[in-house]
């Protein structure tokens, strides 16, 4: 390691408490989403210390995306500065947005309080000191760093937790991740500190209706269940699905293990008479039943051949159960996306943490999706991981925490790895 970057590195650590104090003002401003609370206070919060450090900063609100509104608008905040000449660019990328509190904490969710060498709270882990760690992590290598030809690139976006229309994909959209504009991207989301992760599994959502034929309770035979025919439905999965899609192998090396095949989650199930109403129920055979089910995919797979083997099931019981009828609609939808392992972010991230951290990183995919979809899909950008400090299994988990030493390191390992990028390609 050269001189100069040693001089960054030693720089980070000076600014220990500054990144603490960075993670404790993001966290104590409760973007909690939905509704998508205080998102133009924490943009601004980010903006406005990068624009006093020379970053050209852009305000890019996601007019008319899912939730925006005058009350709730969707603000995003994209800065950038360029270096020395002409050259790559690096782009870190953080959801501001965090999910509700929920329930079970023994701190204050907002307070960001630090105790033991840990910041707790809603957001520290998912992913608000990852975020606040690529702001240190560049800061320092810009004011004591080599002069570096490219371009760095910070963005805070929003609705990361409801699928990112109004954040990453809406500036996908619109070619802020144009291959032309940035060549890398980390997402410093919690996949641990000694991790890289690559991708992640696909996603099919879609909710699955059974009908029947409303008749009194007493006389059940005089109706048609549609509970029995969703039992029937259940049967199969349970029984011919399931067990198919757990011996399902893949490349992808998801953690943990147990998710590395494909999966399959009923969501919700819902028949006759609706929830809420705390009288007698009336005697009826249910005429409607609806599940809504979570399947994961493999890169192995396709969305066709995931949604054709589930309507496969459905119409083999439609040709074998006598007054089967059903309806099968899609909700929501996610390819699997997965890095290449020998792309420039991928070794130079994993050279920094054999650097910062003297141990070899595990590579992982994450079980579930985040924004990299849309830097990949959208935006047509592959060199893209997941890179952040804390602990996966604490996100959305009540007494959420990040580890400050984890977090300090993870500033280290990011400022190696841009300034290994900016330089291999100048
Ligand atoms: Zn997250």
């Amino acid at each position: 390691m050269t001189d100069a970057l040693q001089a960054v590195l030693k720089e980070i650590d000076g600014r220990r408490e500054e990144l603490v104090a960075l993670t404790q003002e993001l966290v104590r401003i409760p973007t909690t989403n939905p509704p998508g609370e205080a998102y133009v206070p924490c943009a601004e919060a980010i903006g406005r210390r990068l624009a006093r450090r020379g970053f050209a900063v852009e305000y890019v609100r996601g007019h008319g995306t899912p939730g925006d509104s005058d009350r709730y608008p969707r603000v995003n905040v994209v800065a950038r500065r360029d270096g020395s000449g002409p050259g790559r660019c690096v782009h870190f990328n953080g959801h501001i947005d965090v999910v509700e509190p929920g329930r079970g904490w023994t701190v204050e969710p907002f307070a960001a309080t630090e105790r033991d060498g840990r910041i707790y709270g809603r957001g520290t882990c998912d992913m608000k000191a990852g975020l606040a760690a690529a702001i240190v992590a560049v800061e320092a290598l810009l004011d004591v760093g080599p002069r570096l030809p490219g371009a760095l690139e910070i963005s805070g976006t929003v609705d990361e937790e409801s699928g990112g229309y109004g954040g990453v994909a809406y500036l996908a959209e619109r070619g802020w991740f144009a291959p032309e504009r940035v060549q890398h991207v980390i997402i410093p989301e919690p996949l641990n500190v000694d991790r890289v992760c690559i991708g992640h599994r696909g996603v099919w959502w879609a909710e699955l209706e059974t009908k029947g034929r409303i008749a009194h309770g007493s006389m059940p035979f005089l109706g048609d269940s549609a509970i029995r025919h969703m039992g029937a439905v259940l049967e199969r999965l349970e029984h011919e699905l399931l067990p198919r899609l757990a011996t399902r192998a893949t490349v992808m090396p998801v953690v943990p293990p147990a998710a590395r095949q494909s999966t399959l989650n009923v969501n919700s199930v819902h028949g006759g008479q609706p929830e809420g109403f705390d009288g007698l129920p009336s005697p009826c055979v249910a005429d409607s039943c609806r599940i809504v089910i979570d399947r994961r995919f493999l890169v192995e797979e396709t969305l066709d051949g995931v949604k054709g083997e589930v309507r496969e099931l459905l119409e083999g019981l439609a040709r074998t159960r006598p007054g089967f009828r059903y309806e099968l609609r899609d909700l929501f939808e996610v390819l699997p996306v997965m890095a290449d392992r020998d792309g420039p972010v991928v070794r130079a991230t994993v050279a920094a943490v054999r650097e910062i951290l003297g141990r070899e990183p595990e590579i992982v995919c994450s079980p579930g999706t985040y924004d990299q979809k849309h830097i990949d899909r959208i935006g047509r950008l592959k060199d893209c991981i997941a890179y952040g400090p804390g602990i996966l299994d604490l996100a959305h988990q009540p007494d959420e925490y990040v580890g400050i030493d984890e977090l300090v390191a993870s500033a280290k390992v990011m400022a190696v790895a841009a300034h290994r990028l900016l330089t291999a390609s100048a």
